[in-house]
């Protein structure tokens, strides 16, 4: 994967040391990061973690408890929110149900009283950017939950803002339509070059769209990285756990050759595993594998890290399948393999005695 290295990238939000209470209560604590200009960044984690309270902020509709934010150099603190060249997209989208989907369009142009040929001009470039031409004259209960998604996106863009933040954009949209949505989002995007900055409790939609992810927990950054990075190295248990699926181990590490030497289990053998971390004898530790990264095999490969157990589940996926091994002790691990895969090679069921394991740099060793 690529860490994030552009030295031509400008910050377009700076957000420096920033603290934002609510009475007693600290939904943001001290936090500072930087948005770069035709990024596009994805603020992610559970529900309560404080991402609509940080668009808020930038938005204008939240003041800043301490801290400053900076947009393009400039601290936004003192400017009221329709002075910043800010939109914000909301889930809702905010339609005017009794306008057609031009004037809708339309609307915020009328407002900045442009010439009428520049607003004509500017709404058939939105129109046919977001595919909406031949449903202009259609008001919003005329079309579907997409199409009208796309003419709130065609609507926040219209007066070309340097920044678009978007909370939850395509909760209201089915699986099928928030999958082809996002390439959308993504199109437009790479399109206009406006740095877009989308709120998402969805792990799976946020690597998908972002250029980079910052995942919060608790009003904190926990890790801001690349989708790639995030994946393959992720900095903690929460991140590890937060996105896709993974399997935890619990151990003490010690030092060994370029790496270190797990102690995990009684009865098991020590997990011997690749890290640029520096561990002191004996330190608590979990080691992280996702589960596409550990085999599974009815005769014993010739490695280290291969654990005897039984099959107790398999769930199939279509594409995938994932099988949970029991081993002695009681200790689980999913193993994962590609269907296609699995049906070339001799087929693994149900309480079969199998191997598991893992090369030395399939999973990352993290600190406790
Ligand atoms: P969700 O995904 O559910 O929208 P979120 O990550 O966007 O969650 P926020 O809406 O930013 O979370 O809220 C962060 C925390 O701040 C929550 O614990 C919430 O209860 C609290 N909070 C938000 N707004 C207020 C408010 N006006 N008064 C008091 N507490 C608030």
């Amino acid at each position: 994967f690529a860490p994030w290295t552009d030295p031509d990238q400008k910050p377009i939000i700076e957000f420096r040391n920033v603290t934002k209470t609510f009475g007693e209560f600290t939904a943001i604590h001290d936090l500072s990061l930087n948005i770069y200009e035709r990024e596009f960044f994805a603020l992610l984690g559970p529900s309560g973690c404080g991402k609509t309270t940080m668009m808020r902020m930038l938005a204008g509709f939240e003041t800043i408890s301490s801290g400053h934010i900076f947009l393009s150099g400039q601290d936004i603190g003192a400017i009221p929110p329709n002075k910043r060249p800010v939109n914000m997209m909301f889930q809702s989208y905010a339609l005017f149900p009794h306008l057609s989907v031009w004037e809708n369009i339309a609307f915020g142009l009328k407002r900045e009283s442009r010439d009428r040929d520049q607003i004509a001009a500017r709404v058939e470039e939105m129109l046919r950017l977001t595919r909406l031409t031949k449903f202009a004259k259609r008001k919003p209960h005329q079309i579907s939950g997409g199409q009208r998604q796309r003419v709130a996106l065609a609507r926040s863009l219209a007066k070309a803002p340097k920044l678009l933040l978007l909370d939850e954009p395509l909760g209201a949209l089915d699986r099928k339509l928030r999958e082809e949505t996002q390439f959308e989002l993504m199109d437009i995007q790479e399109k206009t070059g406006t740095t877009f900055v989308i709120v998402t409790h969805d792990q799976e939609e946020a690597m998908t769209v972002a250029s980079r992810i910052a995942v919060m927990d608790e009003g904190h950054l926990v890790q801001v990285a690349t989708p790639a990075e995030i994946y393959e190295a992720p900095n903690s248990v929460y991140v590890a756990d937060f996105i896709g699926d993974v399997n935890i181990l619990q151990g003490r590490a010690t030092p060994q050759g370029d790496g270190v030497s797990i102690d995990w289990a009684e009865g098991q053998p020590p997990i011997r595993a690749a890290t640029d971390t520096t561990f002191s004898p004996g330190q608590a530790c979990h080691f992280a594998v996702r589960p596409e990264k550990v085999t599974i095999d009815v005769e014993r490969p010739d490695r280290p890290n291969t654990f005897r157990g039984k099959v107790i589940d398999i769930a199939y996926l279509g594409n995938i399948s994932t099988y949970h091994v029991e081993l002695a002790g009681g200790h689980r691990m999913k193993a994962q393999m590609v269907n296609a895969r699995r049906l070339a090679n001799r087929q693994i069921t149900w309480e079969d005695e199998v191997w598991v394991g893992f090369t030395d740099t399939a999973g990352v060793v993290l600190e406790e």
